[in-house]
């Protein structure tokens, strides 16, 4: 985040600058291989506004979540990718979904 605060950031989805007062989020660096066609999205800075709508964003997000489910297989801590690009420990998340189905 220290490059969206500093206002050296440009959003990955539309290329223009992040003020560090815009909403915006930094993606996690889950992807390896740089011939993955969503690795430039990895390990990038967005405005949330773009990441909401980008047309790759259920894609991604599926994408983070099966690796996630793998590495806390593998015994690593389980997170998980929210709609809007957040990520949070998968406990905490399917607590909040169970308190909003009661
Ligand atoms: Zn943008």
């Amino acid at each position: 985040m220290e490059r969206i605060r500093a206002g050296r950031a440009y959003c990955a989805l539309c290329g223009t600058a992040i003020r560090p007062d815009d909403d915006a989020l930094l993606t996690p660096d889950f992807l390896a291989a740089d011939t993955d066609h969503l690795w430039r999205f990895a390990d990038a800075a967005m405005h949330r506004a773009c990441f909401l709508v980008w047309d790759r964003r259920k894609e991604f997000v599926a994408r983070y979540n099966r690796l996630a489910r793998r590495w806390a297989a593998l015994g690593g801590s389980p997170t998980r990718m929210t709609s809007e690009g957040d990520v949070v420990a998968s406990a905490v998340a399917e607590r909040d979904e169970s308190a909003t189905r009661q």
